[in-house]
């Protein structure tokens, strides 16, 4: 099976599976865990942070930071496209109890302008306003540049603002903008990002901060039952992805770019090409053969995986790649899709 949905459908490599095998573990909840130790040691350090803590999911990483970061009856600003607002079941609002005010980013990043006039005066009236949520890459596949990250950090900052980046897949960020990745984490006070997404790790994510921060996170993760015991099993997978599958990610980034030009070519099939940066492809299908039940179950046929429309509206589909997607399966790819259009 091939298998376009997303990239967390990789599987833990050969290495990991090794590693998995032979990992020393201890009760991480006691900090015993010499694996989970190391990589959040490795993880803090490549973010440029002084401390990290390994969590099970994104979402726990997320949900968690907006937690320590705020109080009960805050306000926080996200774009109105993101994870935390959008893909988390409104987590912020049961775990936190804060409110969201979200914002359309009409420049594709949130301007000095979008935070300010976001921001709540000092006022009985108003919740207070206490954190900024960014992400890079975004969920439509683009990135922020560090300009971007620098001007909304810098904003959020000078009005007494905590930032929270939900970095999921901040390596692809990096990748995109030619960058370190401390240069983009440089602009948040914590950072998530995720192990078990295209650097193929089974499980878990990281939330890095400052070591007071992490500190408190800890707690908060205890509090959501997120404090796991011979958890270096599933840590030393994020390790291997550290090490191992981080220069995979310019490959899923050519074969993205491959499969958005071979797409556009295609009549009735709008691709922007300027928003092809990661390894997330957007396409517009307004083919007059196109069905897309009988899409579905024809690549399905053809043992390619593929989700229905994420707008239909729009009738736009989202195709991922990474390890395990090939150059030559996006032949493949191409080949099953004009087959059914021909039929
Ligand atoms: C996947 C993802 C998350 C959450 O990750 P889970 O591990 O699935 O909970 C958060 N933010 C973004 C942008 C993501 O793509």
């Amino acid at each position: 099976m091939f298998d376009f949905r997303s990239d967390t459908v990789t599987l833990p490599t050969d290495l990991m599976r090794k590693a998995m095998f032979e990992a020393v573990v201890g009760d991480d909840v006691y900090g015993d865990d010499p694996s989970v130790n190391k990589l959040e040691h490795m993880a803090a350090e490549i973010m440029g942070k002084e401390a990290a803590l390994f969590v099970p999911s994104g979402t726990m990483g997320n949900q968690i930071a907006i937690m320590t970061h705020t109080q009960m009856g805050d306000e926080i600003i996200a774009d109105k496209e993101s994870h935390v607002f959008k893909y988390e079941a409104g987590a912020y609002a049961r775990l936190s109890g804060v409110s969201i005010c979200t914002q359309v980013l009409e420049k594709g990043y949130f301007t000095e302008n979008d935070i300010i006039k976001n921001i709540r005066a000092d006022d009985a009236h108003f919740p207070r306003t206490s954190l900024l949520c960014l992400e890079n890459p975004k969920t439509n596949g683009m990135t922020l540049s560090i300009t971007q990250m620098k001007e909304s950090y810098e904003t959020a900052k000078a009005h007494g603002l905590r930032v929270h980046l939900d970095g999921a897949r901040i390596f692809n960020a990096a990748c995109y903008l030619e960058v370190d990745v401390k240069e983009i984490a440089q602009y948040c006070d914590s950072v998530m990002f995720c192990v078990s997404k295209g650097l193929c790790a089974p499980v878990g994510s990281l939330l890095c901060g400052s070591a007071e921060f992490i500190k408190r996170a800890r707690r908060m993760r205890k509090i959501l039952g997120g404090g796991m015991r011979q958890a270096g099993v599933i840590a030393v997978c994020g390790i291997v992805a550290l090490e191992t599958m981080i220069e995979n990610i310019k490959t899923d980034h050519e074969n993205a770019r491959y499969l958005a030009q071979e797409l556009s070519k295609i009549d009735h099939f709008d691709v922007n090409l300027d928003q092809i940066q990661t390894n997330m492809v957007f396409v517009d299908i307004h083919h007059p053969k196109f069905n897309e039940e009988s899409f579905i179950s024809h690549m399905l046929k053809n043992e390619i995986k593929v989700y229905g429309a994420i707008n239909r509206i729009t009738n736009t589909y989202r195709f991922v790649t990474h390890y395990g997607i090939e150059h030559s399966t996006i032949d493949l790819f191409i080949d099953r899709l004009k087959e059914y259009l021909n039929r």
